[in-house]
């Protein structure tokens, strides 16, 4: 296999298509897309973004591209249809992507929709696809799995237990993800408050959070994209008296700032999270996760050691599990994280990835 990190790339990413980079909407999708330009473009490969309209990515150049954006894969049912909006953007992306092509080695797919799979065959440079979420409906299963027929290498998740969410003989690579540990700032001391962060939507069960947080007694600080307001409604009318602060959407610095001085961070999501890149963001700030034994926190937390977990869907675990915090040492949470989820270890899992899609 030859050495990529002797050969610079030059590397298309496009991005989700659900919302701009820098709205939130995009979901983790956003950080990783910006981590992973980080880890690459330190390493000498040269990296050009593709993105909605009005989308901002640290000092990154990005082709902004107009149109309606798609609807998210996690509010539909496995029946779902695929959904194409009139003049959609995702669509316009990958229209300005064939006609750039020629200028790239390698297209990096980050939109968890039908279409970049589907012309996989029609590009001249190979495309790494980059699926972000579990299986959620079957004309997504179907399409990946064609893809990864033809191009064996190109599929990429993010954990175990999101690849084993798709159908059986499904072959990904997992590059689990890295982060700009510089950007977080270890906090030894916390104040007595408990941090859940995330968009605002069913999928990620906040009302655990917040019953357990009421049972505790211990206040609740809320951070994230409001995706779905009458959830957030009903949580509130079902728990009126929960000690609970909804905070809004920061930016990364003010969020880290805010983030490291909780005890805590409650991760309760009732689907199968394929990563949850904010586990590794309260991690490096020396926080603690508390999260139920699914999906990708799992596979992070070090149980007992740089958090709890806790069976699933159990508000009674997450209550026994704040008490037993201080049973954490804060130091080994940020050590996790330098050991396991840097730009380095991350940029050595992509080269070796795209090495592979590439032979
Ligand atoms: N986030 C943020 N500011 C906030 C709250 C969240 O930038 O106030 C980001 C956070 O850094 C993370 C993303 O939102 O990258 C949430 O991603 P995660 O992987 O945890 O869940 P997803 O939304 O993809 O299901």
């Amino acid at each position: 296999m030859r050495s990529l990190s002797r050969h610079p790339l030059r590397l298309l990413f496009l991005s989700t298509s659900v919302g701009p980079l820098g709205s939130g909407l995009g979901g983790g999708v956003e950080l990783t897309l910006h981590n992973m330009a980080k880890a690459l473009s330190d390493r000498g490969h040269t990296v050009q973004i593709v993105a909605p309209a009005g989308s901002v990515c640290a000092h990154y150049a990005i082709a902004q591209i107009e149109g309606a954006l798609q609807p998210t894969a996690q509010t539909e049912g496995r029946n779902a249809a695929i959904v194409m909006p009139a003049n959609a953007v995702l669509a316009n992306m990958w229209d300005y992507a064939r006609h750039v092509q020629a200028q790239y080695d390698l297209l990096v797919n980050f939109a968890y929709d039908w279409l970049p799979f589907y012309l996989t065959p029609f590009f001249d440079p190979p495309i790494a696809h980059l699926v972000s979420m579990g299986s959620l409906t079957d004309a997504m299963d179907r399409i990946i799995q064609q893809t990864s027929a033809l191009y064996p290498a190109s599929i990429g998740m993010h954990s175990q237990a999101q690849a084993s969410t798709f159908p059986a003989g499904l072959q990904s690579r997992i590059l689990g993800n890295g982060f700009d540990l510089s950007l977080y700032q270890f906090c030894p001391h916390p104040e007595r408050r408990l941090a859940w962060v995330g968009r605002i939507a069913p999928e990620k069960g906040l009302e655990d959070a917040v019953a357990a947080a009421q049972i505790a007694n211990v206040p609740l600080w809320i951070w994230g994209v409001m995706q779905d307001s009458a959830y957030w409604q009903q949580i509130q009318q079902n728990y009126p008296t929960a000690p609970v602060t909804y905070a809004g959407f920061l930016p990364t610095d003010q969020l880290q700032h805010e983030l490291g001085r909780c005890q805590a961070l409650l991760m309760t999501p009732h689907w199968v999270e394929a990563f949850g890149n904010v586990a590794i963001e309260a991690l490096a700030c020396g926080v603690p996760i508390i999260a139920y034994r699914r999906g990708g926190p799992a596979e992070i937390v070090q149980d007992g050691k740089t958090g709890w977990l806790v069976e699933p869907d159990s508000v009674d675990g997450l209550v026994t599990a704040i008490a037993s915090l201080d049973e954490i040492e804060r130091q080994a949470c940020r050590a996790q994280a330098e050991a396991e989820y840097s730009l380095m270890a991350l940029g050595d899992r992509l080269e070796q990835w795209f090495a592979a899609i590439l032979d």
